[in-house]
């Protein structure tokens, strides 16, 4: 069977078994459906089997899918690369940012959100693979970069992401997200103000065990529900997108 439920029921019957090897409960590992180039029909099939999350990777096809998508009750999260020209229209429709990994992008949400009298959930993205993605706050520099996040009272910082190796071995993999979730136990003794890390968003569709064995609260799947997509990944994770 390859429908949409049928793969969502094979995820889940995954993040069952990993939570029960490691003796996790179910309950603390959210699904985010990563729907990059996914319809909307596609994306409503799999909301209407009890997901409550989506991600996008860009501020245009959020912008084109959540007006569509809203009364179906689901939050979205913004997973991709945010270029600063995009703050005000991301502020638009997401719920949450996952993807803040520099200080001008946290300033440039700070200000549009003080402008509009409120505030955004958000995450901090760590390239924990150092060369396999440019994308993140580098692990030696999140301390420092936190401390200057937890000035702009606008935000309020939700936990960590990162983006696992690609196609590696599952050892180098798991030093990724073991990386991950030992620098939200570090941040989280300096109790910042806006800060109440809960959340490890890691873990796609070819390494979610691990990712759940190391304490993902959220994982990222895509192709294991939707099936391959026709851009390549690069195509999502470049600078001039
Ligand atoms: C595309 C994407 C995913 C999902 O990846 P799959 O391998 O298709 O499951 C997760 N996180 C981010 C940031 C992505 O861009």
């Amino acid at each position: 069977m390859n429908s949409i439920a049928g793969n969502i029921a094979g995820v889940r019957e995954r993040i069952k078994m990993a939570c029960t090897c490691t003796g996790r409960d179910i309950a603390e590992v959210k699904l985010l459906l990563a729907t990059k180039t996914v319809s909307i029909p596609d994306i409503q099939e799999a909301l209407s089997c009890g997901i409550g999350l989506v991600g996008e990777n860009k501020v245009q096809e959020l912008a084109a899918k959540q007006p569509l998508l809203k009364q179906e009750g689901a939050s979205f999260h913004f997973i991709g690369h945010l270029q600063t020209n995009k703050v005000k229209d991301v502020l638009k429709y997401a719920d949450c940012i996952q993807s803040v990994d520099r200080l001008d992008l946290a300033k440039k949400l700070h200000e549009r959100l003080c402008f509009e009298n409120r505030t955004m959930d958000i995450m901090l993205q760590v390239n924990t693979s150092a060369e396999a993605t440019k994308f993140g706050v580098h692990p030696g520099a999140l301390a420092d970069f936190a401390k200057q996040v937890a000035v702009f009272d606008t935000l309020k910082v939700k936990g960590l992401m990162t983006i696992g190796l690609f196609d590696a071995e599952q050892a180098r993999v798991r030093n990724c997200f073991r990386t991950l979730r030992v620098l939200k136990e570090r941040l989280q003794q300096y109790n910042l103000p806006g800060f109440d890390m809960q959340e490890l968003s890691m873990g796609m569709s070819n390494d979610l065990e691990t990712a759940i064995d190391e304490g993902a609260t959220i994982i990222r799947v895509g192709t294991a529900i939707f099936g391959k997509r026709i851009y390549p990944d690069s195509y999502y994770w470049n600078e001039q997108q």
